[in-house]
């Protein structure tokens, strides 16, 4: 017996102070070799009503295509021509789909493959009102506290005007490029985007093939509970997702002789049972590189966990499932869309149907 203890608390203390030395072992992340390169200086002032400009345009996508205001988007880009007029000088501009922009800045040397900028126009609705959830009203633009508010100040407005700015000052500056620079801005990205996807259709048939394409991706938190921050995460995936339509058939019949499987009934258990398998959440190669990489910034005790995954994987798991969970970045599948069954006088539906989101897990939020 007491060589089992004695076995048991020598295992203990070497388990520990494995533990404790990885977790010493983390460093500063790794820094890459950069060139210093001559800032541009822009009015950031001026730079921030710009923005507030451009949001305060009703880009909206809307699912239903009869509800899209093509107005709103022949007024931004009126705007961006007025406003960015060094830039459009520049470039050649194709619309691409009607409202989609292709702009293209002819570089000097044509053996170097273009690199390809993205963002896009549009904006998902959102709803306006004093019952709504919105601390400033979401096409306000309204500059205050220290910050530019309203809908699409990240996504994607930012980018856009953020790469307009930076272009029109280059231009102006005399500046040209040795390598094309291609700025596509599409103008459905919200709803499957058909303007980015015939750009890059338009750009495969002309031969282009861009030395790197850059498109919206993370942005750069503080405060976040895996690490003090700032932590510029960048977008390695983009979520995708599959809507499924589940449709349960029952006899019709009359409500004073029920049957005893409803449609509905059927369809509720489908979706119940649905809700309760989650996908499989996992600490994949690129989590694993992140929660390394923001390791340093860590409180002692996620750090002890991340640096001893072997040990500590299940936990870290765990944790993440229950913070993603919460924040709506995992893999999950929803099913609130529909619910529908007809009713007709006292016959019960003969018909449920309902709407499944299945979302691909996220790796790099969360
Ligand atoms: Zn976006």
């Amino acid at each position: 017996m007491k060589r089992i203890v004695l076995a048991g608390g020598i295992i203990l203390v070497v388990l520990i102070a494995v533990v404790v030395f990885r977790t010493s072992q983390v460093g500063a992340p790794p820094t890459a070799k950069t060139t210093a390169v001559e800032l541009i200086s822009i009015d950031p002032g001026e730079a921030a009503a710009h923005l507030s400009q451009a949001i305060q345009f009703r880009t909206v996508s809307t699912q239903d295509p009869a509800d899209f205001n093509p107005q709103a988007f022949i007024d931004l880009q009126n705007w961006m021509r007025q406003t960015y007029p060094n830039f459009y000088q520049a470039v050649q501009t194709q619309m691409v789909d009607t409202y989609s922009q292709l702009n293209t800045w002819q570089g000097s040397d044509p053996t170097l493959d273009p690199i390809v900028f993205m963002a896009h126009q549009d904006v998902v609705p959102a709803s306006e009102g004093a019952e709504t959830a919105w601390e400033k009203p979401p096409f306000s633009g309204r500059i205050e506290d220290g910050y530019i508010w309203g809908r699409g100040a990240i996504d994607d407005k930012g980018a856009m005007i953020g790469l307009l700015e930076a272009a029109d000052r280059l231009a102006a500056s005399g500046y040209k490029p040795a390598r094309t620079l291609i700025f596509a801005f599409g103008h459905n990205e919200e709803v499957f985007g058909s303007g980015a996807r015939l750009i890059a259709e338009k750009l495969k048939a002309e031969g282009i093939h861009p030395y790197a394409v850059i498109d919206e991706g993370g942005f750069i938190t503080t405060n976040m509970p895996d690490a003090k921050g700032p932590v510029a995460r960048i977008g390695v995936a983009e979520k995708g997702y599959v809507t499924l339509i589940l449709t349960a058939k029952a006899k019709g019949g009359h409500s004073s002789v029920p049957s005893e499987q409803t449609a509905i009934g059927t369809l509720s258990r489908a979706i119940a049972a649905i809700e309760a398998h989650p996908f499989e959440q996992k600490i994949d190669p690129v989590v694993t590189q992140m929660l390394k990489a923001t390791a340093p910034e860590q409180s002692f005790v996620s750090r002890m966990a991340v640096s001893n995954l072997w040990l500590f994987g299940p936990m870290v798991s765990a944790t993440m499932k229950k913070k993603c969970r919460r924040t709506r970045h995992a893999g999950h599948h929803h099913c609130p869309h529909h619910h529908q069954g007809r009713l007709q006088g006292k016959r019960p539906a003969a018909r449920g149907r309902g709407l499944c989101q299945f979302s691909h897990p996220c790796p790099r939020q969360c």
